[in-house]
């Protein structure tokens, strides 16, 4: 069930005061983190859009990035089947994890997250120096290249189909959906986007 400020109490802190908190990257699905949450530290992570455990060594409340502005801001939260857990689905600042990582599950990556990595990253790189990266350079030339790749790479997907060569396959296919977030991001639209829509078909 999905967590609004109103509905705060229905989450069941009677088995034991502190529950798992579990927090995952909303672009990405990355799990980044799990902590513990009473009702106060659920409360305040509304109240402040920024995750907010209860610590269990620190012995209080403790806002993720209160030291380091790592901090996790507040998407969504949810509660399981039986209320006694949390989901907590945020947009992080900077690494989570203390050791300086991206999430403290760090061996624990699916696959496909990597999309939405690579599509933040591509986003980081459209104002940046053309002469810092494939992708800055990309954004300094005009639409029409981008739109040119993308047909060009499509092109090279189905020859290496046709020649039955799975290498190649694999490559262009890469260099296709890279091209293709690029333009997306370019036409303002995102990765998310065309799954939803291809989600409504399935519907
Ligand atoms: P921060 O909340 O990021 O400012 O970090 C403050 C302190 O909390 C750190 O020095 C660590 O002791 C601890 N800490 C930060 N992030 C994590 C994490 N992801 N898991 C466990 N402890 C953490
Ligand atoms: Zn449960
Ligand atoms: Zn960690
Ligand atoms: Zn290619």
């Amino acid at each position: 069930m999905q967590l609004t400020p109103e509905n705060l109490s229905t989450v069941d802190f009677g088995k034991s005061e502190l529950i798992p908190a579990i927090v995952q990257d909303y672009a990405t699905g990355v799990i980044l983190m799990q902590g513990f949450m009473n009702l106060e530290a659920l409360q305040v992570t509304f109240e402040k859009k920024l995750v907010t455990f209860y610590s269990r060594s620190k012995s209080r409340l403790w806002t993720k990035g209160e030291s380091s502005n790592n901090v996790l801001t507040l998407v969504e939260a949810h509660t399981d089947c039986d209320k006694d857990s949390i989901l907590i689905l945020a947009t992080p600042a900077g690494p989570t994890c203390h050791l300086g990582t991206e999430s403290c599950f760090e061996d624990a990556k699916p696959e496909l997250a990597f999309l939405g990595t690579l599509e933040k990253v591509i986003s980081e790189r459209k104002n940046a120096d053309p002469k810092s990266s494939y992708t800055a350079s990309l954004f300094a030339k005009d639409l029409s290249r981008s739109c040119q790749k993308v047909g060009e790479e499509g092109v090279e997907v189905a020859l290496a189909a046709m020649k039955q060569d799975k290498e190649e396959l694999l490559n262009e296919s890469a260099d296709l959906i890279y091209h293709l977030l690029v333009l997306l991001q370019r036409s303002e639209l995102s990765l998310p986007q065309v799954v939803e829509t291809l989600a409504k078909r399935h519907r």
